[in-house]
């Protein structure tokens, strides 16, 4: 309990105590005697202690404007029942309903606590190597540079790469994974993950503040604080539907008496109506529910950045995925070397000018070709004289005095290489065209494989919500449709240049039905624009990968496609609690309602009615946080 929840419950005993100790004054004393003055008295101070707050925050609320919310309802009503002389019922609505707010309290501290506990990554200390000792600071101590030790079982405090020993990684509280990584020296290492088995020194690459710890810190925290649709739609509800009880409750008190009489019951009965109304249950269990949701994804190594996009991909029909790294491994093996036998190069001389052109490129295409030309020669690659990039197309770069390009076809057709787009359809995967000063000098096929649970994802896909999957690819058609034919994909588009798939995403986006959502799957790397154009941007494995932490409204930290299933079942059953509650609030708040205009409910009856429905919907807002494998 934190202390402001202990306050809260020693007012609430203290209350209670003196509330027990009025209902042993007599009920019956006569006004204005001296009984009936302690009696005033006792209830008033049990009154004051449990609710001085709730009724501040009524005035203060009136006086920013809004005016009809659960406060004001709180208010208006004990202090009605005070004024007709209702002493221990109005003293019972302020308590009741404190034990329903220190519920929530209490509710919502334990499951941000289990999203703070799983996310148990903050490192308190980093061992530092200085001038020979190593030294224990706090972790924004260690700046850029500088060697930490990282003892087995110790948590990493910053992120960096290895420089001695290896060890395997345990990096559950991050990725939701279980099984070990293994490091050694010259390996990118992440803060937040532990330390398993060997001792690891680690030059720090990065301050605490832009570690991977803090990122996904604030990513947390942030999430927890953004609102949702749903959220949105209370407080419109709020707006319509208080106004419209105020109004009732107005007409209750003063319509019936004109007719029969008796003006202090049918104005209990329309306080009573009031506390009724109240729509706490709602106001605390959505947000709670999402919150919820949020932490049983986060648990899994699933970063949704807020509650509105965990309701909207419970909307999801279309998936676009980026076939490269999302839907492959993105691992690319050489398969087949065939140089243009007129230039009279031998496939190793193919393979190593290839190779010292992408050599500058961090394409996965273009590091398969640096390795398989390292792994064949055993000696260092030369180094191009002058190398560029070209996105969606190729590298080209100045090799021996001679220009070399390395790039698809349409590479080739766009340096006029040769006219059309027409050598080696019949190979399979993707194909690097090679050429030197101009002239072909050969190709090479490298392929990729999809991911092993890519096909099991996408069908699971299917069965949840009936997805229409739609891959683009910057490869060529006879490549993107074998992958696609592979895995079940209902619709390709090949050959998009970079900005082509924005494009795409765009036109997708324009033909799809209102009410569902698109989204985006890539891998964060060239795919931002996509990411930001979809109704939910969700990058894969972006542990370590700012960009696409930054760019995604759903960070995978894993690589496992299987995650995005599993995060429209959390965002379904999210969407189920949440509506499952607001249905059942407003059951049983219109019963009561009648029961209460009709005179069958009493004050107590009315708070405890409220109160319980509020535990019950808390109670079942927090089935959200477990999810079933
Ligand atoms: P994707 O992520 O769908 O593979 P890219 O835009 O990264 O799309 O690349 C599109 C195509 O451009 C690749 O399939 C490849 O044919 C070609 N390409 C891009 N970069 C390189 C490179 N460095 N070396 C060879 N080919 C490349
Ligand atoms: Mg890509």
């Amino acid at each position: 309990m934190t202390k402001k929840q202990k306050k809260l419950m020693i007012r609430i005993i203290v209350s209670a105590a003196l509330f027990a100790g009025g209902l042993f004054i007599p009920h019956e004393a006569e006004l204005f005697s001296v009984m009936w003055f302690i009696r005033l008295v006792v209830f008033l101070a049990a009154y004051l202690t449990a609710g001085y707050d709730i009724l501040w925050k009524a005035v203060r609320n009136i006086a920013h404007g809004q005016v009809f919310d659960e406060n004001f309802l709180m208010a208006i009503a004990s202090i009605g029942a005070m004024i007709i002389g209702e002493y221990s019922e109005g003293a019972a609505v302020m308590i009741f309903y404190q034990v329903g707010e220190l519920f929530q309290a209490l509710a919502v501290g334990k499951s941000r606590k289990s999203i703070s506990d799983m996310m148990d990554i903050n490192p308190e200390s980093a061992n530092v190597e200085r001038d020979g000792e190593v030294l224990e600071v706090e972790p924004d101590e260690v700046e850029i540079g500088e060697t930490i030790v990282v003892k087995p079982g110790e948590k990493v405090p910053l992120d960096g790469v290895v420089v001695f020993g290896s060890s395997g990684l345990d990096t559950a509280a991050l990725t939701g994974e279980s099984a070990l990584r293994d490091v050694t020296v010259g390996d990118e290492i992440f803060s937040g993950s532990v330390n398993a088995n060997g001792l690891l020194k680690i030059r720090v690459t990065k301050p605490y503040s832009d570690s991977t710890v803090s990122k996904i810190l604030e990513l947390v925290e942030n999430s927890s604080e953004s609102k949702a649709k749903t959220e949105s739609f209370i407080t419109r509800f709020a707006r319509v539907y208080t106004p419209i009880v105020v109004g009732s409750a107005v007409l209750l008190a003063v319509v019936p008496p004109l007719f029969f009489g008796n003006w202090s019951d049918w104005i209990y009965r329309a306080l009573t109506f009031l506390v009724v109304s109240c729509p706490c249950a709602l106001v605390i269990s959505v947000p709670l529910s999402y919150f919820g949701g949020i932490g049983a994804a986060a648990k899994r190594g699933i970063m949704i950045k807020g509650a509105n996009y965990l309701e909207t991909l419970s909307k999801a029909k279309i998936f676009v995925f980026d076939k490269t790294g999302t839907l492959t491994k993105g691992s690319f093996s050489v398969s087949e070397i065939k140089p243009e036998k007129s230039l009279g190069m031998s496939e190793n001389e193919l393979l190593e000018l290839c190779a010292a052109a992408e050599k500058i490129s961090n394409h996965p295409i273009a590091k398969s070709i640096v390795k398989a030309a390292e792994n064949e020669m055993n000696r260092e690659i030369p180094t191009a004289e002058n190398a560029e990039e070209i996105a969606g197309f190729g590298v080209r770069a100045q090799i021996g005095g001679k220009e070399i390009l390395a790039g698809n076809a349409r590479f080739m057709v766009k340096e006029g290489v040769f006219k059309e787009d027409n050598i080696s359809e019949n190979s399979s995967g993707t194909v690097v065209f090679c050429a030197a000063d101009g002239k072909y000098a050969g190709c090479i096929s490298v392929s990729d494989t999809p991911k092993e649970n890519a096909k099991e994802a996408l069908s699971e896909l299917e069965r949840l919500c009936s997805a229409k999957k739609i891959m683009l690819t910057g490869d060529r058609e006879k490549a993107a449709e074998e992958i696609a034919s592979k895995l079940g994909i209902d619709e390709v588009h090949a050959q998009l240049l970079p900005d082509g798939k924005v494009k795409a995403v765009e036109e997708i986006f324009a033909q799809k039905p209102d009410e569902s959502a698109l989204v985006f799957v890539g891998d964060g790397m060239n795919d931002a624009p996509s990411l930001a154009r979809a109704d939910v941007g969700i990058a894969m494995g972006a542990l370590g990968s700012d960009a696409a932490i930054e760019a995604a409204d759903v960070v995978l930290m894993n690589d496992n496609i299987g995650c995005i299933p599993l995060s429209v079942r959390i965002a379904a059953k999210t969407r189920r609690i949440v509506i499952q509650n607001i249905v059942f609030a407003l059951a049983v708040k219109v019963g009561v309602l009648v029961l209460s205009a009709v005179g069958f409910a009493n004050m107590w009856a009315a708070v405890f009615a409220d109160v319980g429905v509020s535990v019950i919907a808390i109670l079942n807002a927090m089935r959200t946080l477990s999810i079933k494998e």
